[in-house]
């Protein structure tokens, strides 16, 4: 099959310009948000904005702005041309894909008036991201104020501001008819969806099932940083997922017993848990007795990895 190199756009107003100039042709246009080092998850959701879209960009964008200095950004894991080559393998040969990797979405002047907000963060607070460390007068966030607080948002406390304000910067400079999310990060799709109701952004957020890989494990970009036996140990994440939606289908409606069973199987393969939770399917509130869909969260250290995933559960009592 004939590959395509993708074109590489990394200035804004190219990207704007080049959207534009698709929709002026009659095209629709379809966004998959990355931050790169592209894997077969990342690929589904292009390879699903190929049919909903005519053409496709595939940002690859590495967002300060969702990192406390004390987390990985430094560390995240890069491969622009692997990513590149990946792409064109995935596109045939009507498809378009155009990838936006700009430098930095949050300098607006190239650096020259680098200043840190006083007083900015939370609230005023002293909770800050990469963005106000890094001194670069950003200082318009968006808030989903309920849905960003709970699961992932308990133990970073910037994650769901920064992604929601980056995908805000994305929608407008992209202005995209369709945007792929993966459902491996369900609290990100929920929050999103929100955001775009709230907003009233005329955009269609699609949600994509996980990507596994064969022996169960949700696929990551993090993945890469495991050792061969956390990777193992971390198998245990995806099996007492499977196990409490199979006990949940044979009539179990306890969260508090299937909670138990997913945490004796982290505790027992050695994973430091942040979270398991039950929570409804689109409140993202805690349920105690299963009566309508649920997705059970789990979030966990293995080694120095912190990994997510969850399973729907659509039993109804
Ligand atoms: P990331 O590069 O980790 O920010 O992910 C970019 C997009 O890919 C997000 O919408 C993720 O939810 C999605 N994604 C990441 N891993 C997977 C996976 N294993 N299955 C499906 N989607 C995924």
């Amino acid at each position: 099959m004939e590959t395509r190199e993708p074109e590489v756009i990394r200035d804004k107003e190219a990207m704007r310009r080049w959207s534009r100039g698709m929709r002026s042709q009659g095209k629709t246009i379809g966004l998959v948000p990355t931050m790169g080092f592209l894997h077969d998850g990342h690929l589904s959701l292009v390879r699903q904005s190929l049919t909903l879209s005519n053409v496709t960009v595939v940002s690859i964008y590495v967002n300060p702005g969702q990192f406390s200095p004390t987390e990985d950004l430094s560390t995240y894991p890069s491969d622009f041309s692997g990513d590149l080559a990946k792409l064109a393998a995935v596109s045939s040969s009507g498809s378009v894909i155009a990838v936006f990797n700009p430098k930095n979405l949050y300098d607006y002047d190239g650096g020259r008036n680098k200043k840190t907000i006083s007083g900015g963060g939370r609230g005023g607070g002293k909770v800050v991201s990469c963005v106000e460390e890094g001194g670069l007068g950003h200082e318009t966030w968006v808030s989903v104020e309920r849905l960003e607080k709970g699961l992932c948002g308990k133990s970073r406390p910037v994650f769901f501001r920064g992604v929601a304000t980056i995908v805000t910067k994305l929608f407008n400079i992209v202005e995209p008819d369709v945007a792929m999310f993966g459902k491996k990060d369900y609290q990100q799709w929920r929050l999103i969806k929100r955001m775009v109701r709230d907003l009233d952004f005329g955009i269609e957020i699609v949600g994509s099932d996980i990507a596994r890989e064969k022996d169960g494990l949700a696929m990551s970009s993090r993945n890469v940083h495991l050792s061969a036996e956390d990777r193992q140990r971390a198998l245990s994440i995806s099996r007492s997922l499977a196990m409490a939606k199979a006990s949940a289908e044979q009539g179990q409606t306890s969260c508090k017993e299937l909670k138990n069973m997913i945490i004796s199987e982290l505790v027992g393969a050695a994973g430091r848990i942040d979270y398991v939770e039950i929570v409804d399917q689109e409140t993202l509130q805690g349920v105690e007795d299963i009566k309508s869909g649920v997705v059970v969260c789990v979030a966990a250290w293995f080694g120095t990895v912190r990994l997510i995933d969850n399973i729907e559960i659509n039993v109804t009592v």
